[in-house]
């Protein structure tokens, strides 16, 4: 299989590892193309652990030289995952993932998928216990992710069902969840059609399930949609967890195609 990543973490954030170790680490997995998309900076007090704006442009200087010293090896590209709250800039950059990591409750910021105690919190705080009004608030704001960041790659579309495993926190069923997240996905829909396959959960807390769920896979093929696989990977360990699984899933659910990126631009590759 062709293997390409482009959903990475690395120090400068919540990574375990270098820029150049992840791409050492690529190179010996035998990816072709490979992407190091930092975390924005965000003026969010409770998201103090992301980057500074100095951190993210010495990151960026750090990948263009890798870029140039293993050109022979990889093809390697500059991405950054931009928060819908995200106030750095994504200039210069050679890809944006639009990803939710906050829910704006009129102007109180909390976590998406902070664990499933937090959650819990959050929706007892100010959902009054309802797990349904806490996705339909999350799912409207990242129906206006690409609007925000004028991203290429939607990022972990489904996010809020990190800790759900086995629905043990919500039922994904629900008609309510579904409404919400089915609408949510028309209106990226209309500006964006690339959703990544990201198995970044099911490396770091055992999930069964890649984001997005499959059921959503089904809904995005019939609405057009095209996908990305994606480790969102913290540590050299992760990049390309479990692509062979999810190129199988894809086929089963009816795509034909997946995207990666080259040198010469966004190009499919045949599943
Ligand atoms: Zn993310
Ligand atoms: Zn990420």
């Amino acid at each position: 299989m062709i293997l390409s990543n482009f959903h990475a973490h690395t120090n400068y954030c919540d990574g375990k590892n270098t820029c150049e170790e992840m791409v050492q680490a690529a190179i010996s997995k035998g990816l072709r193309a490979f992407g190091l998309s930092e975390h924005c900076h965000t003026p969010v007090p409770i998201d103090s652990g992301h980057p500074t704006f100095e951190e993210l442009a010495a990151f960026g200087d750090e990948v263009r030289t890798l870029k140039t010293k293993y050109a022979d090896k990889i093809e390697l590209f500059y991405g950054i995952e931009q928060d819908s709250i995200g106030d750095s800039s994504t200039d210069g950059t050679d890809y944006v993932i639009g990803s939710t990591h906050f829910v704006n409750i009129g102007g109180v910021y909390r976590f998406v998928d902070d664990g499933a105690d937090g959650q819990r919190e959050t929706v007892a705080r100010f959902y009054g216990g309802d797990w349904y009004a806490f996705a339909e608030a999350y799912f409207a704001d990242e129906s206006q992710i690409v609007d925000i960041t004028n991203c290429d790659i939607i990022g972990h579309f489904d996010l809020i069902n990190k800790n759900n495993e086995g629905d043990r926190l919500f039922d994904t069923s629900h008609p309510r969840y579904r409404a919400a997240a089915i609408a949510s996905m028309e209106r990226i829909l209309r500006r964006c059609n690339l959703f990544e396959v990201n198995t970044g959960a099911m490396y770091r807390v055992g999930r069964t399930e890649q984001y997005p769920q499959t059921w959503l896979l089904r809904e995005l093929l019939t609405r057009g949609g095209e996908v990305i696989l994606s480790s969102d990977s913290h540590d050299t360990a992760s990049i390309g967890y479990k692509f062979d699984e999810m190129e199988d899933l894809l086929r089963e659910v009816g795509f034909a195609r997946r995207k990666t990126l080259t040198r010469g631009g966004w190009t499919d590759i045949e599943l």
